[in-house]
């Protein structure tokens, strides 16, 4: 077990809340010593950060593992053929970070490892009889967000658990898939989290079916519909819902429906009788609605409703799906069809065929009711298909000697955004109150004055004797005891010992961080008392 004394390491605590840092999670673990940025979207993990993120990364290993998943180590530089080879060095924009080699070769920074994995399975797994196989990393990442933000909750060089599995059929993806969404749910149950996984949009990895995993927090950037009394829950983005506050109202009497994006704009047209009729549904995510379009807004627009080629019509039998960043997509069915350009040619008739559900609305599967909440993005898990497998020719012999493209699944969790999500969950105005299962030390001893012999003597005494059987800090730093209270709050270790007055008697105090609760006890009664 870990035992270390303050005194000689590197926790940096600040009391001032560093002004740049918006969310508590960012706040805290810049306060209490954990990480310290470097550049926008980039930071270092003190030694406190960095046992917590490699608890969390032990949770992760072993929920892999019980899979059957094998750990691998693939590289962070790439290069730039493998992306040419699936299209996406062209279509990936400006988050990949790009780089040349002195030979004037392009490599990209692994955003993710799609391309990579592909061209490393498709020279080895070309039998069927070794598919299924699961394989995973936990790497360096490097996205170029636009606007890295909330400290480890969105940067710019982050830490992800990647895995990527190889199938011959799709039932034994779909077996894969629901072992990956099992073995996520109980990471993030033993990382303490609240949290949800709901259906999502499968965006640019392509693919179809996949799931987020959302930290519940106010802080989140993603907008989930969920329901108490069922299993239904979805990310908004799938906008088979609209927020909160939306009120987008149905008109039996509509005849047709007409979209148009401008910027975080959507405005809706629709035709009553031979009127044109319109609502404006302002940034999609955070709606303000219903507030009707002049003339001139709609010359300023440069589109005619009313004119065919200038709109999107859908069909009766067919849905409308308004995404965040202002996009829409069709759908027929179980059928959706992905970036439908804004001058496509199709129609709608009415105007409930959108699919849009309010809070309060009954839930999608008919049990309970509609509810929203913010969620940080902690996992996905997605069913590829054949996506990169046939753009990259990897391709196995089936039993019939048949040559056939991998069936692909890929399931990411951000594991440093993991750390600030629980964060984000376990603090109080003092500091953090880390779970017993990522807290860097579980236990932390404050000897009240280190230069008393006894309190010293002691403190040090259980500080070897639960190191046997816990992770304990001791802090013997010549400060004053408010000040190492006030730290030991902030850095939130689930106990604390106080050696104080009656250390001569073997009597402490223990202070239980997240209930405040405190008790004085004998020494000999520590054991049950901790436990
Ligand atoms: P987001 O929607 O937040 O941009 P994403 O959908 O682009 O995330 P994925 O490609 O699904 O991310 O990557 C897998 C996981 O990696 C995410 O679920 C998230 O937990 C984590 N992740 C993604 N981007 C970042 C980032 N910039 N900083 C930290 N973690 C990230
Ligand atoms: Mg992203
Ligand atoms: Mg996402
Ligand atoms: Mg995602």
């Amino acid at each position: 077990m870990l035992w270390m004394k303050q005194s000689q390491l590197l926790i940096p605590t600040m009391k001032e809340t560093p002004s740049d840092a918006e969310s508590v999670s960012h706040q805290l673990l810049l306060r209490a010593g954990y990480i310290r940025q470097n550049a926008a979207g980039i930071y270092s993990y003190l030694p406190l950060g960095f046992i917590v993120l490699q608890k969390i990364e032990e949770i992760i290993r072993e929920e892999m593992n019980a899979t059957g998943a094998q750990e691998l180590l693939m590289p962070a530089i790439q290069p730039a053929e493998l992306w040419h080879e699936t299209g996406r060095w062209n279509v990936y924009g400006p988050e990949l970070m790009r780089l040349k080699d002195r030979h004037g070769r392009d490599f990209a920074l692994g955003a993710t490892h799609e391309e990579l994995i592909t061209s490393l399975v498709r020279d080895e797994l070309n039998s069927y009889k070794k598919l299924p196989m699961t394989l995973y990393q936990i790497q360096t990442k490097y996205r170029d967000e636009r606007r890295p933000r909330f400290g480890l909750l969105r940067g710019r060089e982050f830490i992800m658990k990647d895995a990527y599995s190889f199938h011959d059929k799709s039932e034994s993806l779909d077996e894969r898939y629901q072992m990956m969404y099992d073995a996520y749910s109980r990471v993030f149950e033993r990382c303490g989290l609240n949290f949800r996984a709901v259906i999502a949009d499968s965006g640019a990895m392509g693919g179809k079916d996949t799931h987020e995993f959302h930290a519940l927090a106010s802080i989140g950037e993603d907008t989930i519909a969920y329901s108490d009394e069922s299993d239904y829950a979805a990310n908004t983005e799938m906008a088979e819902v609209l927020p909160p506050d939306a009120d987008f109202t149905a008109d039996a009497e509509v005849q047709a429906a007409f979209f148009r994006a401008n910027d975080d704009t959507i405005a809706v047209y629709y035709l009553k009788g031979d009127e044109v009729n319109d609502v404006k549904v302002k940034n999609v995510l955070g709606v303000e609605i219903l507030e009707a379009l002049t003339d001139e807004e709609i010359q300023e627009l440069q589109f005619d409703p009313l004119n065919p080629s200038d709109h999107i019509k859908v069909m009766a039998d067919q849905w409308v799906e308004v995404i965040s960043n202002g996009s829409l997509f069709v759908g027929e069915g179980q059928k959706r069809y992905n970036d439908i350009n804004f001058g496509q040619d199709l129609h709608i008739k009415h105007f409930h065929d959108l699919r849009f559900i309010k809070e309060g609305d009954p839930s999608p599967d008919g049990r309970g009711w509609i509810k929203f909440a913010r969620g940080i993005e902690i996992g996905q898990v997605f069913k590829l298909g054949t996506r990169y497998s046939e753009a990259m020719n990897a391709v196995f012999l089936d039993e019939q000697g048949k040559s056939k493209p991998l069936i692909m699944g890929c399931y990411g969790i951000g594991v440093s955004r993991t750390l600030s999500a629980v964060a984000e969950q376990y603090h109080d105005e003092k500091g953090l109150t880390w779970p017993n299962a990522l807290a860097p030390y579980k236990i932390h001893i404050i000897p009240v004055n280190v230069k008393n012999d006894e309190q010293l003597t002691l403190a040090e005494q259980l500080h070897l004797q639960l190191g046997d059987k816990w992770d304990v800090l001791l802090d013997d730093r010549k400060e004053r005891a408010g000040v190492k209270f006030a730290d030991a709050d902030l850095i939130g270790c689930p106990v604390r010992i106080t050696v104080g007055k009656r250390a001569g008697e073997g009597y402490i105090e223990v202070k239980i961080r997240k209930t405040g609760d405190m008790l004085e006890c004998h020494i000999d009664e520590l054991n049950s008392v901790i436990e």
